[in-house]
């Protein structure tokens, strides 16, 4: 029963991950319509009725755009902060479980640990998994890192880490003054160079997979990140791209 993670999407008009141990499926937000969400969990062999629980991280729309018509439709046990469910972004949620941003809890045999982020939403998270021996991190929609977060995600075995833009791209790029600098700033996107020098900050001795997610298409290609990536100063597993319409595919933490 190891972990695996896969992507039904990820970028600013979708996000959605799926962490299993074969067992326990755990969506972690739903940015996808539930029509939308089911046909991209059929590509990973899964169906609605599958779900064990559904996690989100805070409350903008690429990530709970599907959350709150799954949570009533489905029966699905939802977790959340309290700032994330006051934010009134999401409704009646029938099965909701009001959780700490600090404290682990447990889903079937998978710990899941959260980590408060410096995003521009009421109370973000994002989401360590640990299972038998193995950890999985979860890391994107944060501005800037911080000593909570580098300790939180050091010695991870597997990474999903957001790149969202090019800093030139994006100063050059069709977005507004004001939303240029909400993304550039402490409590927007990582740019390529931060999620860099994030890696060079964390242990990474033991990660065998680091997939980068949360990629602009307007201010950011994977060939830009890709060489950001490639300036590292240590050895580094190859890295793997989640893309908005593909996602990614199951991938095995051993
Ligand atoms: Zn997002
Ligand atoms: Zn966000």
């Amino acid at each position: 029963m190891m972990l695996r993670f896969a992507s039904l999407g990820s970028g600013s008009s979708g996000n959605a991950t799926i962490v299993s141990d074969g067992t326990t499926h755990i969506l972690v937000d739903c940015g996808f319509s539930v029509r939308e969400t089911t046909y991209r969990l059929s590509r990973l062999g899964l169906a609605l009725t599958d779900l064990t629980a559904l996690l989100v991280t805070h409350e903008h729309s690429d990530h709970i755009r599907g959350v709150p018509l799954l949570a009533r439709r489905c029966a699905i046990p939802v977790y959340m902060t309290r700032g994330t469910y006051e934010s009134r972004a999401l409704g009646n949620i029938p099965q909701l479980t009001l959780i700490s941003s600090d404290q682990p809890f447990a889903i079937g045999e998978i710990t899941v640990q959260p980590v408060p982020v410096p995003h521009d939403a009421r109370e973000p998270v994002q989401y360590v998994f640990r299972r038998a021996g193995r950890s999985l991190g979860i890391l994107t929609d944060l501005g800037s890192i911080d000593h909570c977060v580098l300790a939180a995600y050091g010695g991870c075995d597997a990474l999903l880490l957001e790149a969202n833009h090019d800093r030139h791209m994006l100063a050059v790029g069709p977005y507004p003054m004001s939303l240029k600098r909400r993304v550039a700033g402490p409590w927007g996107h990582l740019s390529n160079e931060q999620a860099v020098a994030f890696l060079e900050q964390i242990d990474t001795d033991r990660l065998q997979h680091l997939v980068v997610g949360h990629i602009s298409r307007k201010n950011n290609s994977i060939a830009l990140a890709a060489a950001a990536l490639a300036t590292l100063s240590k050895p580094l597993c190859a890295p793997a791209f989640a893309c908005q319409d593909e996602g990614f595919g199951w991938l095995q933490v051993v």
